[in-house]
């Protein structure tokens, strides 16, 4: 694939891998394995397989190759190892590179499941997890230790829409030698820059923007070759974690329209913030790209533009919430996100129910608010039925 493509023609172009038979659209390698022409070609393809020979798909498959090969294009990333979800992501970017013994700092306010694995997993097998409050640099600075191994955290936290300073924690963590692993689905693949930014390894949870239409579960961990072939390889290839070939072509087509959807998306999101500003039954309005969030200058550094998500806080707390929710007519309550079908969710009732009401408190996650998901719909549409579900309150 030629280096000097612009990222539209790579999501288009980039890992393709053509059969004998020219197919214009990616193949679905459904098999699990693959023929060897001799005994002598199975024990050398066990020895070292080529770029071109697969051995079983836990291990790989020419479709989830291509998939693994865009993502790394579009991240800007040296390597991939595709996931069966976001989750197998995470656990297996974790897990391959822990020991007992090791020291993790983690920012606070992570997705329900992430904190699972930092909270209850981790400690199980020996690691040891500080926690902190991500947007503040001195909490970092003074939870970092030499022994320091790993720093993990969402680039923009959900569902409040905090963000971290990639630049700022990068650097504190590099000081003591630790190694950076961010959740990065809020910032999405479309507006990272995660790498040039000092993070060493990304994950994404592909159900998200990169499927972008509701479909199928996957994950992708981005980092350099050798970590991705030498330490995720061996652990995602061994413990089962590996997307399946056709999940891997709902993504690669996913991929093809992601940075249409997620600009068009990230526009309509900051025209509903810009077009709410002033209703009363809102306490607040939060979207990174938008002027009044107060972390507006990071984003603008970080990520150019402030995501396809936005939070709003109904000022009649839950009742009010619900009353809203109830009535929308275009947007949908669920709890995907990065959807086409703009998705609206009620996190204190759903994603983070499991929580106390004090650990609530403490992310910011009020009775008001809810978390919208901004598809490709037209946006007046959105507007208008976000206007008369207000009214309704
Ligand atoms: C959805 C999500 C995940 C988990 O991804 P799955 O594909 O559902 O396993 C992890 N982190 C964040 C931030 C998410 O939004």
């Amino acid at each position: 694939m030629s280096q000097d493509w612009n990222t539209r023609t790579r999501l288009v172009h980039e890992g393709t891998r053509r059969s004998q038979y020219n197919e214009v659209c990616e193949a679905i390698f459904l098999t699990q394995g693959f023929v060897y022409e001799s005994a002598e070609a199975a024990e050398a393809r066990f020895i070292e397989s080529g770029p071109d020979e697969f051995i079983y798909a836990r291990y790989g498959n020419p479709t989830v190759a291509m998939f693994e090969r865009r993502i790394a294009a579009l991240e800007g990333a040296e390597d991939a190892f595709a996931t069966a979800s976001g989750m197998a992501a995470v656990n297996g970017a974790l897990l391959s590179m822990l020991k007992a013994g090791d020291h993790v700092v983690a920012a606070r306010a992570l997705f329900g499941s992430c904190l699972y694995i930092l909270e209850e997993i981790l400690p199980r097998y020996g690691v040891e997890v500080t926690f902190v409050d991500g947007t503040d640099l001195d909490q970092w600075a003074a939870a970092l230790r030499p022994d320091t191994t790993l720093v993990f955290f969402e680039t923009i936290a959900n569902p409040t829409l905090e963000v971290i300073d990639v630049n700022a924690v990068s650097a504190l963590a590099r000081g003591v030698g630790a190694k950076v692993v961010v959740d990065n689905v809020f910032a999405t693949p479309v507006f990272s820059r995660a790498v040039e930014q000092g993070v060493d390894v990304v994950i994404y949870s592909a159900t998200k923007h990169i499927d972008g239409q509701g479909r199928a579960l996957g994950g992708v961990i981005l980092g350099s070759r050798d970590y991705i072939r030498k330490t995720v390889e061996p652990f995602m290839k061994h413990t089962g974690g590996s997307m399946s070939p056709f999940t891997a072509w709902v993504m690669l087509k996913g991929l093809e329209t992601i940075d249409l959807r997620v600009r068009a998306q990230a526009a309509s999101a900051l025209a509903i913030a810009e077009a709410l500003q002033d209703e009363a039954a809102l306490a607040r309005v939060v979207y990174p790209g938008h002027e009044s969030h107060p972390q507006h200058a990071l984003v603008k550094r970080q990520m150019g533009q402030g995501g396809t998500v936005v939070a709003l806080e109904l000022a009649g707390g839950k009742e009010a919430a619900f009353r809203f929710l109830n009535a929308l007519e275009i947007i949908l309550i669920s709890n995907n996100l990065g959807d086409a079908k703009s998705i609206i969710t009620h996190p204190a009732t759903t994603t983070h129910q499991r929580l106390t009401d004090a650990q609530r408190d403490v992310l910011g996650i009020s009775p008001g608010l809810l978390r919208l998901s901004v598809g490709i719909e037209d946006t007046s549409d959105l507007i208008k039925d976000l206007k008369q579900a207000l009214a309704a309150v």
